[in-house]
């Protein structure tokens, strides 16, 4: 069972945490705190860094338009960041939000656009892809912050690739053979998972991918998944027979 509280409103905040050390809040985050949840002086959250673990923190108001958190109690220690990378051809605004955030919640530690020949939003704002992560981050309890990388031709990605990292490739031209007996046939060892755009992926892209040989195919099915449906579907998958989902908590 996940050993949080998922009651508690986390706060991700971009400083150091350390017992008494006042960490002044952000205007938007005064007003999340004060103005949405009502929250006022002595309160408590949960804060985190994604360096020095979970904090109880105190709402603490020194002037009138001043809100700081101060940190008082430990109650997480920092824990190592997802190895699982998430690699994606970027949508269009409202379903990239939520296909970056499902992959923070599904357990991705790396966030990497890829630019494909059909892909749909030909520029990323990566800055809007690292709020999405932090919300997320702040929402399922993690306490580190995904990798958010600037996006990278598919290309450039498979020439510079590490070659002891599976590359599972969502390939929905691909016979439907079982995913999970795809996945339980993989060895252990550091894993990432690539889902192209709502256009797919060209002939000449596929046949790049297939080429490579830490490249592993793998099938979602006998129907066309919209991306962000596919990115949902195939982290569970990794995660229910490799990943997190199977070691204990
Ligand atoms: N080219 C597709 C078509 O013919 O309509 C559309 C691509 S689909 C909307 C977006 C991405 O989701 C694909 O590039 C693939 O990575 C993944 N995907 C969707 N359905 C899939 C399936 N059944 N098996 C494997 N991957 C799938």
């Amino acid at each position: 069972m996940a050993t949080h509280d998922f009651s508690a409103t986390r706060l991700f905040l971009d400083a150091a945490l350390a017992e008494g050390l006042p960490v002044a809040a952000t205007p938007v985050q005064a007003n999340y705190l004060l103005n949405v949840l009502r929250l006022s002086q002595d309160d408590r959250v949960l804060v985190f860094n994604g360096r020095d673990g979970e904090w109880s923190a105190r709402l603490d108001k020194p002037a009138k338009k001043k809100l700081d958190l101060v940190p008082e109690r430990r109650t997480r220690a920092q824990s190592a960041s997802a190895d699982l990378h998430y690699l994606f051809a970027p949508l269009k605004h409202a379903r990239l939000d939520y296909m970056v955030q499902k992959a923070v919640e599904m357990g991705a530690g790396t966030l990497q656009p890829v630019m494909t020949q059909h892909v749909q939003a030909s520029r990323l704002n990566t800055d809007r892809m690292r709020a999405n992560a932090i919300e997320a981050a702040e929402q399922c309890g993690i306490l580190t912050l995904p990798d958010c990388r600037e996006p990278v031709r598919l290309e450039a990605l498979l020439s510079g690739w590490d070659a002891d990292r599976r590359l599972f490739f969502c390939d929905e031209r691909e016979d439907a053979q079982s995913p999970v007996e795809t996945l339980r046939a993989t060895a252990p060892g550091p894993l990432a998972l690539l889902v192209g755009p709502e256009g797919g992926f060209s002939a000449s892209e596929r046949a790049m991918l297939k080429a490579r040989p830490f490249v592993t195919v793998l099938s979602l099915g006998p129907r066309i998944l919209r991306a962000d449906t596919a990115a949902v579907a195939a982290l569970a998958l990794v995660q229910a027979t490799l990943g997190d989902w199977t070691a204990p908590r």
